[in-house]
């Protein structure tokens, strides 16, 4: 159908015209050129962009922090395990699924242990990830029906679990969920992300995170319902062949190399401020972080590491030079591989990542959380280290791709929030420009996921009709600039009026 989106402003230009054929845009100009159309919608001076792209996204866990208990700004202890005893009161015998709880934020500075969350649970079955979901406390309930992961490293009796036992109570909390409970939470993270004008998600599925059966269940819900698109990774060494079973993005995503800063399982080449024996772990081998890019590289498929420590990400930087060294770096740089994190890169492994042509996913919200004085990052790492991590203004310069994402439900769904964290990042040194940070949020998710139609991400006549339109009110000069800087100084994000996907209408679902 052909359609009119009348009366928006496009950058500082208002009153214009965007007519959307089909999946394209077929015409842009000032409304007292527009043509003849079928179908007019009024949108009373939005400022119109690009749709955006979240390029870190985990939809179950995510939904389920949307739909079930999610303790994410419990201020106390007491608070959360409050907040877990209402959840169990209200879905009795249930398994209890959450996320979002942050004992660094706590008066007490620590997680709740066994007998605490037994009563809490009322008994139930319980899986409650810590914010940045790389450990996890677990009621007795759960730990019983998987007794192997008394025998794992990372295992301890205080029920905060970590490293493998972590990753075994995790795949039985998964099992646990029933279909109704995955499709109702896949739904949720779908409907949040179009009504924020969010057009396509990277979902970063794998074994240990949430299963095949996960990721077939919501590729299947992004084909069968308006939502936006869904790009779906796998991350599983040494697995590339479910690529093309499943028309995958790429064997990339969340190939654990480390695990996280907040669980003390980022790999590190010096210990831990606050633990001076831990310098966390790497989770495989150098050959093994080689086989899988050489695999990959060889087959022509995108590969893809979760790195955020130096230790890890130098280690995947080793294995970008030996492929590169096997198979030349053109054959390297023509897969785009992609390192998601990348919290805290040397210079030389920049270099290399730049060299190769490797897209940087990367979550500005984590600086918006942990970043600061006093905060998890420097309880961690110190203050020298910390103010380092996150260098986008480096990314950007080096000249790499970078696609921003919010690794929900690590942090939520919020791509102005994403862009405002990114343009005021803590560390000036650090920061996107507005136009940067745009990329970052539309074409570059695009690109990054291996979409490489002309004009994709943008708006232009022939571009693919990703499109949102935003409530702003009166802002001259420069919309996009000026409404960022209300979110950065704390103000509310926009309100979305309307988002496109390849041309169809997802958001009002009014309009449908
Ligand atoms: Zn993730």
């Amino acid at each position: 159908m052909r359609t009119l989106l009348a009366d928006v402003a496009l950058g500082a230009c208002e009153g214009q015209g965007v007519v959307v054929d089909d999946a394209r845009i077929s015409w842009i100009g000032p409304m007292s050129q527009a043509p003849g159309v079928e179908r007019r919608i009024d949108l009373d001076g939005c400022l119109l962009l690009p749709a955006f792209v979240d390029s870190h996204v985990h939809a179950t866990a995510a939904g389920l922090s949307l739909t079930g208990l999610d303790l994410h700004g419990t201020a106390s202890l007491p608070a959360a395990l409050a907040r877990i005893a209402a959840h169990a009161d209200a879905h009795p015998g249930q398994l209890i699924f959450g996320t979002g709880w942050d004992e660094t934020t706590w008066p007490e500075r620590r997680a709740p242990n066994l007998g605490e969350l037994d009563g809490a649970t009322r008994g139930a079955p319980a899986y409650l990830s810590r914010v940045d979901v790389h450990s996890a406390v677990v009621s007795t309930t759960l730990l019983e029906r998987c007794p192997k992961a008394l025998g794992c490293k990372g295992f301890d009796p205080s029920g905060h679990l970590r490293l493998e036992a972590h990753h075994v109570l995790r795949r039985a909390a998964q099992q646990a969920i029933t279909s109704e409970q995955r499709l109702l939470a896949q739904r949720a993270t779908l409907a949040r992300a179009g009504e924020l004008g969010v057009a396509a998600i990277h979902e970063m599925a794998g074994p240990d995170i949430s299963g095949r059966a996960d990721l077939e269940s919501l590729l299947q819900l992004a084909r069968a319902e308006a939502g936006p698109s869904v790009c779906g990774y796998w991350a599983e060494l040494g697995q590339t062949d479910i690529v093309a079973e499943l028309d995958l993005a790429g064997a990339a995503g969340d190939l654990f190399c480390d695990g996280a800063f907040g669980s003390h399982t980022a790999a590190l080449h010096e210990p831990y401020r606050d633990d001076p024996d831990n310098r966390g772990s790497l989770y495989f081998s150098d050959e093994q972080v080689t086989d899988h890019l050489r695999q990959a590289t060889s087959a022509g498929i995108q590969a893809g590491f979760h790195c955020i420590g130096d230790a890890s990400i130098d280690q995947v930087a080793r294995a970008f030079e030996a492929v590169a060294v096997e198979y030349g770096d053109a054959a390297v740089r023509a897969c785009r591989h992609r390192l998601e994190h990348l919290e805290m890169p040397s210079s030389s492994a920049l270099h290399t990542f730049a060299r190769l042509d490797a897209v940087a996913s990367v979550q500005p919200g984590f600086d918006a959380a942990w970043g600061g004085r006093g905060r998890m990052y420097e309880t961690r790492l110190g203050a020298a280290r910390a103010a380092g991590l996150n260098p986008f203004a480096s990314f950007a310069a080096a000249g790499m791709t970078l696609a921003l994402g919010s690794d929900a439900p690590v942090t939520p769904i919020d791509p102005w929030g994403a862009m405002a964290a990114a343009v005021g990042h803590r560390r000036v040194q650090s920061r996107l420009t507005v136009d940067q940070a745009m990329a970052a949020s539309t074409v570059g998710g695009w690109t990054a996921a291996g979409d490489r139609r002309p004009e994709i991400g943008t708006i232009a006549v022939g571009a693919p009709a990703h499109l949102a339109a935003w409530s702003i009110g009166q802002l001259p000069g420069d919309p996009l600039g000026a409404a960022l800087a209300g979110v950065i100084e704390g103000g509310p994000a926009p309100r979305c009026e309307l988002t496109l996907v390849e041309g169809g209408i997802i958001h009002p679902m009014a309009q449908l």
